[in-house]
């Protein structure tokens, strides 16, 4: 899911998602999964990332279509 389907599933505003994200990174009982970000246009991948938000943009191509972050949730 991105941030936005997860906004929309679990019925938190889109704005307070990333720190719903971190709580439960860190929270016991929960697992989450991260596929990190990844540039439409030159593949770059976002590996080193540590916040979990959508980025701006590119470092590599400068390019702004940027798909993901995408999260994956296991109670
Ligand atoms: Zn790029």
């Amino acid at each position: 899911m991105t941030s936005l389907d997860l906004s929309l599933h679990l019925e938190i505003p889109f704005r307070e998602i990333e720190q719903h994200l971190e709580h439960i990174k860190h929270s016991e009982g929960k697992r989450l999964i991260v596929r990190p970000a990844e540039c439409r246009d030159c593949g770059f991948v976002f590996k080193t990332r540590k916040r979990l938000n959508c980025p701006g943009r590119c470092p590599e191509c400068r390019g702004h279509r940027i798909k993901g972050p995408l999260f994956e949730l296991f109670s």
